[in-house]
């Protein structure tokens, strides 16, 4: 039984190497030539190259907004739209992925900086590259957010899991400079980056994000389902806020909302949306 076992976990970790070089491969061949092109990654944004687009985020028994997650748009000329996740990569290895951050930033809060104004207990979170985490874009940082009057309290940073366990000084400056200026900070992409949890909770984390890849096999895979359980059960007892993401059928929302209740992000509930769309659904249903 155990010579078994041991082959099966073979193939498994087999299958998740080819993936892994599949995944490694299709960051390959984004070749930004915009980056040598056009200099001024301003000039992305205001040709709409690039644009933010904004996922709302559901409280899972009442249904209402809670807030909403800015996710990166990428339409090139001649080349057509690519995954936020190659273009990422790409930026960070053009090593602009500090000035590309605080520009989404900018451009995301111009657009919506007057909607948190007036909803003070929505939130607003953008995805943060391990890259950018030092004391030079933290102090940035900040003086951005003072640009806008938007509370500290509604901005959230999420910093995935395999980033937040390899945190240098200028990391930790940077989270604490951050947390101390009063924004928020969850780890995203919870449960994929094998990192110990007693490390994790000894930074100042609020929220913990379930990745969507446990999600997606909730229906009929029982390990995903006890990782669910027992990341609601941690989150519990730690005071952590929970996110779900990826949440696409009304069965994996009746199984969250069992286990207790959390915020829900997925296609069922809404899809990323343009500002103006974003606007309407806001102050035409008036979730407020
Ligand atoms: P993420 O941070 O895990 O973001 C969640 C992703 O799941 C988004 O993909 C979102 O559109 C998608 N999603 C949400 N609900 C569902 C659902 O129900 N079903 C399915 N199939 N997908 C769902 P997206 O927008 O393609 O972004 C991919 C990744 O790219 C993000 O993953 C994040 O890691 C990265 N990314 C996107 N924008 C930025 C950015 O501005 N800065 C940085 N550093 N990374 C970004
Ligand atoms: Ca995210
Ligand atoms: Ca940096
Ligand atoms: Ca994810």
């Amino acid at each position: 039984i155990r010579f078994n076992a041991l082959k099966d976990l073979i193939a498994k970790a087999d299958s998740q190497l080819q993936q892994q070089s599949r995944i490694q491969n299709t960051k390959m061949p984004v070749d930004l030539t915009l980056l040598s092109h056009e200099n001024n990654i301003k000039q992305w944004f205001s040709n709409k190259y690039v644009y933010p687009v904004f996922q709302p985020q559901y409280d899972s028994d009442s249904e209402k907004i809670t807030g909403i997650e800015c996710l990166t748009r990428v339409n090139l000329p001649n080349i057509g739209a690519i995954s936020p996740f190659d273009f990422i990569a790409a930026v960070e290895q053009n090593n602009r992925i500090d000035e590309y951050t605080l520009y989404f930033i900018d451009n995301a809060l111009t657009s919506i900086h007057s909607l948190l104004l007036h909803n003070p207990h929505l939130s607003c979170s953008f995805n943060i590259s391990a890259q950018n985490l030092d004391k030079a874009f933290a102090d940035k940082l900040v003086n951005l957010f003072q640009n806008y009057t938007v509370l500290p309290k509604q901005i959230t940073l999420e910093i995935t899991e395999s980033n937040a366990i390899k945190m240098t000084s200028e990391a930790l400056y940077a989270i604490s400079r951050l947390k101390l200026y009063g924004v928020k900070l969850a780890i995203d992409d919870f449960g994929t980056g094998y990192s110990s949890i007693s490390q994790l909770v000894d930074l100042p984390f609020d929220e913990i994000k379930i990745d969507r890849s446990f999600v997606c096999q909730l229906a009929d895979n029982k390990k995903a389902q006890a990782i669910i359980s027992a990341t609601f059960n941690l989150a519990t007892s730690l005071h952590f806020n929970l996110i779900v993401e990826g949440v696409e059928t009304q069965e994996q929302l009746e199984f969250l909302r069992d286990k207790g209740n959390c915020i829900i992000q997925g296609y069922l509930l809404s899809k990323p949306l343009s500002t103006d769309d974003l606007q309407s659904l806001i102050l035409g249903k008036g979730k407020f």
